[in-house]
């Protein structure tokens, strides 16, 4: 197997016995952006001479005999909203086409630290709206199992770049699904972890109750291990929260007998593609047979989580968003006219006006107008009582059962423009990843199978508040005994 195809702790056995060096695992990446890149677009930027030079002194730290992290040497792909000291984080968005943070993430300052390889930015949607990676302003993304078809979104950079062999690991962030999606939709390994178990500091915030950084993986051993890196608190993040962090690879063991998983049966209704519903329909047979005890289950609030999720997220997204203004970051109007005293408020307006893209806007009015006198009770206040009971729901569920499965999305990964215009049926793309994050629960999604046309389904799997270990454990055990995650796109 090529060098930029192994997973994290092939490359990180290969390093440590010295076989390989971290420069030909960097160039070997590297090589494999250049050709690829022009037909997938995985990156808004890539830190060619950069990763090289730190390579090459991870090379001599290694050499001396230092290998103390399994991410020393290791390629990684960050997603454009994660600050990167001196790198550019555009968000995707014109806003903040030359913007260089003054400081790293934590997620970052971590990786850099045990001397992971930041490989490049990768695209998303702007400001991490969307579900097709289509709502970037440096074009969209495309996915490597199916070039005309979308990578999902809104981390479909960092999912394609790792599906393609563009990088070995990559973080993702999710507000209502965006790792876990594109994963899905490109057959990779994508967790999203419980509310505060990852630092937000230094991801730019959209939706700060729901917002949660992400390991985007070959398989389940490499989220484990990014996991032990990324989890913990950090006093940076308000909403951080002060809890051990296990070491997630001991919960790889293939063994789930007696393990009682439940199928919430209002994902498998309406709307759930045929060829999706089979596949998950078999990987449940794989399961049973390797001896998990499970029975259908329901959550009867499923039916608003897209309705409230799109109160909420709004809300939140058009009050962060407020501070792009064309004074403090990136982009600034270059016309300028009315009077003197206006001339300000009309910088603002023109700034946002020329920058932001047709989501983004769509977002902050939505947001604005369910905040706004008169409308809050009737809709954001709402909402959250809903959301109240949406995480009612999960507890009640968590009684019974260790862990929920479902797919992941409804349907497979749809064509380039085939619902950009249409948002509703965008955001109803989502309809089975959102209620982790309104519940602030940990889901992971892994490839269970593919469509007929060679399309990867993927799997989610969920449970309760700081239980990852359950995730990874069902999650190792059937990748164990399946080949789904093994395959490669053959990039045509
Ligand atoms: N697709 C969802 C949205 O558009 C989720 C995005 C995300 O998780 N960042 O809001």
């Amino acid at each position: 197997m090529k060098v930029n195809e192994l997973t994290g702790h092939e490359v990180h056995d290969l390093l440590a016995k010295k076989e390989i060096r971290a420069i030909e695992v960097t160039e070997a990446v590297l090589g494999r952006i250049d050709g690829v890149e022009e037909k997938i677009n995985a990156y808004v930027t890539v830190r060619r001479e950069e990763a090289l030079r730190e390579a090459e002194e991870i090379d001599s730290k290694i050499q001396q005999g230092e290998m103390s992290s399994p991410m020393m040497g290791i390629p990684i792909a960050i997603k454009d909203n994660i600050c990167t000291r001196g790198v550019k984080t555009t968000c995707s968005s014109k806003i903040l086409y030359n913007f260089q943070p003054p400081y790293d993430a934590t997620v970052v300052a971590k990786l850099r630290k045990v001397g992971a390889i930041l490989i490049g930015k990768t695209n998303m949607d702007e400001f991490a709206m969307g579900s097709s990676t289509e709502n970037s302003a440096f074009g969209t993304t495309h996915n490597p199992w199916n070039l005309s078809a979308v990578p999902g979104g809104s981390s479909g950079g960092s999912a394609a770049a790792v599906a393609a062999g563009e990088t070995i690991l990559a973080l993702g962030s999710d507000t209502g699904g965006s790792i876990r999606q594109p994963a899905g939709f490109c057959g990779v390994v994508g967790m999203k972890p419980t509310y505060g178990l990852v630092s937000r500091y230094g991801l730019v915030a959209f939706a700060s109750s729901l917002d949660q950084i992400g390991p985007i993986t070959r398989d389940v051993r490499d989220t484990a291990i990014l996991m032990n890196l990324i989890c913990g608190h950090d006093p940076k993040d308000s909403t951080s929260l002060n809890v051990p962090v296990p070491d997630y690879t001991q919960a790889l063991v293939n063994d789930i007998k007696g393990m009682k998983i439940g199928i919430p049966k209002e994902y498998f209704g309406e709307g759930i593609d045929l060829e999706v519903r089979r596949t998950i329909e078999k990987a449940i047979e794989v399961l049973k047979q390797l001896g998990a005890n499970i029975k259908e289950t329901s959550l009867p609030y499923t039916e608003y989580v897209v309705a409230i999720y799109y109160l909420i997220a709004t809300a939140e997204a058009s009050s962060n968003l407020a501070r792009y203004d064309g004074v403090q970051y990136g982009y600034r109007t270059q016309g300028t006219n009315g009077k003197r005293q206006s001339a300000m408020v009309k910088m603002y307006e023109d700034s946002r006006e020329e920058c932001f893209g047709d989501e983004v806007k769509r977002r902050i009015m939505l947001g604005t107008y369910g905040l706004s006198a008169g409308y809050y009770d009737a809709y954001y206040l709402k909402a959250q009582k809903v959301r109240t009971l949406i995480c009612d729901d999960f507890a009640q569920a968590f009684k019974d059962f260790h862990c929920l499965l479902t797919p992941t999305s409804p349907t497979p990964a749809f064509r380039i423009g085939e619902k950009i215009d249409d948002p509703l049926k965008m955001y109803l793309s989502d309809i089975f990843t959102i209620s982790a994050n309104l519940a602030g629960l940990p889901a992971i999604s892994i490839p269970c199978g593919f469509t007929k046309e060679g399309l990867p389904v993927g799997m989610q799997l969920m449970a309760k508040p700081l239980d990852e270990e359950m995730l990874l454990m069902v999650a190792y055990t059937f990748e164990q005994n399946t080949d789904h995650h093994l395959k490669k796109p053959a990039l045509m």
